[in-house]
């Protein structure tokens, strides 16, 4: 053994992030000989935390996130490295394209590789998104200067200087609306697309920047488009993981409900009761379940982690017959403005997105509801959910078929926003942390929502961690 000190650590959370972070540190362990043993906790008696797949016949529901950044190489390096390199699917090329439902219709926007930045300008412009008067003050862009740096913003503030305020109500809501299921009002710039402000500070203009924002990656010795996702689904990745880990240390339907220090390091309640021993402790659970973890023995850090706010989402599915719906849906789906007024944030065509999703003669379509602007339409039952959507989906998109089925799945308190902020509490947190040698945290509430950021977060604590 290379380490003179045996190390314990308990995995508080079996979300992706602890998954993570789990599995790196086994496999630290067993690369470098150390004596090291890692005990997973999760409340829920299944690991994976919002990534879920349901099965329904052919039809291969991914009820949480359905698809993985590419830009970002985490999720797609850790699915190489877990023997998932064949089951990576690119999204679909045939059906490239989203639509922004405004002003009363669905209207196409440029997506994808192929235009040149005059063609996806002048298609902007065409599409018919935003006033004429909105269009001019979104060409000033090209003039403002760059602007004085500031600590951080609001999306809305800094959107809204280089764009006009139209064009922060009717595109980059619904755009954010569809990432962070969040208000653009709140949400910090600096936290979430800190690459934007460095991109205006370098090149002056944000327009020509976005409109140069890579549409592919390459990655393992392939060009993928944006997205990816699994074959089978993204639940895939969380079995791969579950099964390189002990599963005798892997410990389901085990509340953690406070860690404390102790002899040698920390302790652990749970619903199983106690648990000691632990040298570390990682907490890869949502930032308001772990301040009430800390609240016996840690202070003030808990009251910083308690106000990183979190909305509830919701995904709401629908299987159709092709024949009635899959010639009339054209491109990826739709993103709706809250300043229209609609009870759902947009809707994926699941079947056009990615293969392997339905059968063919079946079609898969999604809906998003829940976040800041549809939170009461989480708290109707599932029937009412179901009634609601359909009229959505009717008046917006024309769909008026009978679906084969529908399925709702709610996510509670699961979408953490990075509110104007958050970098600087998140910095003030870890210094915190940093005091009590061994205690760690992890997971979206912190350092990045994606996948790929919880991946990687989590592997870099399991890195640091072991030192
Ligand atoms: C609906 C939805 C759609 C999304 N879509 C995408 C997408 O398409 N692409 C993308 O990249 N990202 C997407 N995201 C974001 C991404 O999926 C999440 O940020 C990420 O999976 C969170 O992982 P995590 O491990 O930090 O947290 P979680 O998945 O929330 O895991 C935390 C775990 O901790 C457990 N836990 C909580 N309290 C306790 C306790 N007291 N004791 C023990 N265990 C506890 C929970 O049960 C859970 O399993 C989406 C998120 C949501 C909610």
């Amino acid at each position: 053994m290379s380490d003179a000190r045996a190390r314990k650590v308990a995995v508080v959370g079996g979300g992706i992030a602890g998954l993570a972070a789990a599995y790196e540190l086994t496999k630290q362990a067993r690369e470098q000989d150390l004596q090291l043993t890692v005990d997973l906790f999760e409340s829920r008696d299944r690991l994976g935390g919002v990534i879920l797949t349901e099965r329904e016949g052919d039809y291969v529901l991914d009820a949480g996130p359905d698809a993985m950044l590419t830009l970002k190489p985490a999720a797609l390096e850790l699915c190489r490295e877990l023997g998932l390199a064949d089951e990576i699917i690119p999204t679909r090329d045939e059906d490239r394209g989203v639509a922004l439902y405004s002003r009363g219709k669905l209207r196409s926007l440029p997506y994808g590789t192929g235009s040149s930045w005059m063609r996806k300008i002048s298609a902007y412009m065409s599409s018919g998104v935003v006033s004429w008067a909105s269009k001019l003050r979104m060409a000033g862009d090209l003039l403002l200067p760059r602007g004085v740096p500031r600590d951080d913003e609001s999306m809305s503030d800094f959107f809204g200087r280089r764009l006009g305020r139209e064009a922060v109500e009717r595109i980059i809501d619904p755009l954010i609306a569809g990432i962070y299921s969040g208000d653009p009002d709140q949400l910090s710039i600096y936290s979430t697309f800190p690459r934007f402000p460095q991109m205006v500070a370098k090149n002056r203009s944000l327009l020509l920047t976005m409109l140069k924002a890579p549409q592919s990656s390459s990655s393992g010795g392939r060009t993928l488009p944006v997205f990816c996702s699994l074959r089978d689904g993204l639940d895939r990745l969380v079995d791969a993981i579950g099964q390189r880990l002990d599963s005798d240390r892997v410990f389901l339907s085990t509340d953690v409900t406070a860690v404390r220090k102790a002899e040698g390091g920390y302790a652990l309640s749970t619903s199983q009761g106690p648990r000691d021993g632990y040298t570390d402790v990682v907490l890869s659970v949502p930032a308001w379940a772990a301040a009430r973890q800390l609240a016996d023995e840690f202070g003030p850090v808990t009251d910083a982690m308690e106000s990183i706010r979190y909305v509830s989402s919701g995904a709401v599915f629908f299987a159709y017959r092709r024949s009635d719906v899959g010639e009339r849906l054209r491109g990826y789906g739709f993103l709706v403005p809250d300043c229209e007024g609609r009870r759902i944030n947009g809707a994926t065509w699941i079947s056009n997105k990615f293969d392997h999703r339905s059968p063919p003669d079946g079609f898969l379509v999604r809906c998003y509801i829940g976040g800041d602007r549809t939170a009461a339409e989480l708290e109707l039952d599932d029937e009412a959910i179901i009634a609601m959507c359909r009229v959505e989906l009717r008046e917006i998109a024309g769909i008026t078929a009978e679906p084969i089925f529908a399925r709702v799945y709610r996510w509670k308190r699961s979408n953490p926003q990075y509110d104007v902020g958050h970098a600087e509490r998140s910095r003030w947190i870890d210094a915190v942390l940093a005091q009590h040698p061994g205690l760690h945290v992890t997971g979206s509430g912190f350092r990045g929502i994606g996948l790929p950021d919880c991946i990687k977060d989590g592997r870099d604590t399991a890195r640091r961690l072991i030192g």
